[in-house]
């Protein structure tokens, strides 16, 4: 289908596109790989009247290690993750994730940014974040602020960005020890149930977990009981105890033609358990 009618601008800074933001009002959208935003045009399900184009922006393109944190600009492709020396040394996870989202050409073109703001149930990169935990900057007529990346995700399609607002970056401190475990839609690659796992182990034993679920829910969220029954187990041999459980403790579970709430909830625990065995192999 052919979207409505948009006038187009392209932001030269992102104290300009804040400027475009407030001009536009409710009926401006940022742009940045347009490939959620578009396809939704398409549809007709969004119609913008000011398109306002951030995906140039290179003062928000980058992944760079600041201190003893990594950052990432809000307009970093998902092939610029993939392939950044940096994330897989330091935070392999990320890059990992980001090799695995859906073809080369939504990698060439989609960004981290446009990937959280937009929040798909199926996304990669939520859980991935709130493993790590990310904090988020946001930036707005009011001034900036930062949010924990496990309160960022509210619901479906859903996240704590207001109008005006624009994700600008991500930073967490790196993480060896994590690794992230799907079962891909196999067309589009999005998640089905997708686990991002991050440990800090001792000795071969866990000390400490953070675990999050992308794909079988409305949102990506944390999985606390996962978390709790890691701690303290011997992994990887502990793993499938721990992970047993993992989908039955989700309120809400997403079923459709691709699979249906009982398939997703065990497909939860195996992602779990692979992505728990994968992070604790890397000590
Ligand atoms: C065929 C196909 C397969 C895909 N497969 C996968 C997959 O396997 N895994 C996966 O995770 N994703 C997948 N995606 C989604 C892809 O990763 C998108 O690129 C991503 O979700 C959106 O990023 P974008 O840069 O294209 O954002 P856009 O489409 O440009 O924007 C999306 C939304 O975010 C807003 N936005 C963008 N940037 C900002 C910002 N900096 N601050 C505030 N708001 C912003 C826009 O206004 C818009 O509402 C797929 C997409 C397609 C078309």
């Amino acid at each position: 289908m052919i979207p409505t009618a948009f006038r187009y601008r392209r932001a030269g800074s992102v104290a300009e596109a804040l400027a475009l933001l407030r001009e536009g009002g409710p009926g401006a959208k940022l742009l940045a790989g347009g490939h959620s935003l578009i396809p939704m045009m398409k549809q007709r399900l969004a119609e913008p009247e000011l398109l306002i184009d951030i995906g140039g922006l290179l003062e928000l393109c980058g992944v760079h290690a600041v201190g003893d944190a990594i950052e990432v600009g809000a307009t970093t492709t998902h092939a610029d993750l993939a392939a950044s020396a940096l994330l897989r040394e330091r935070a392999p996870i990320l890059a990992e994730a980001a090799a695995e989202i859906g073809d080369a050409q939504v990698r060439n073109r989609g960004t981290i940014g446009g990937s959280l703001a937009h929040a798909d149930p199926g996304a990669d990169l939520p859980a991935v974040l709130i493993a790590l935990d990310a904090a988020i900057s946001i930036t707005g007529a009011d001034g900036s602020r930062t949010v924990p990346a496990a309160d960022f995700f509210r619901d479906i399609l859903t996240v704590d960005l207001e109008d005006g607002e624009i994700l600008t970056d991500v930073s967490f401190r790196p993480v060896r020890s994590a690794a992230y475990a799907k079962l891909p839609q196999r067309a589009s690659r999005f998640a089905l149930a997708g686990v991002a796992v991050a440990l800090e182990m001792e000795d071969g034993v866990c000390r400490a977990a953070r675990v999050a679920v992308t794909g079988a829910a409305s949102h990506a969220q944390r999985l606390p009981a996962v978390e709790s029954a890691l701690v303290g187990a011997r992994l990887p041999e502990g793993a499938a105890a721990a992970c047993e459980g993992a989908g039955d403790a989700l309120d809400f579970v997403n079923a459709d033609l691709h699979g249906s709430e009982e398939y997703r909830r065990a497909m939860v625990a195996v992602m779990a358990r692979r992505a728990v065995e994968s992070a604790a192999a890397r000590g």
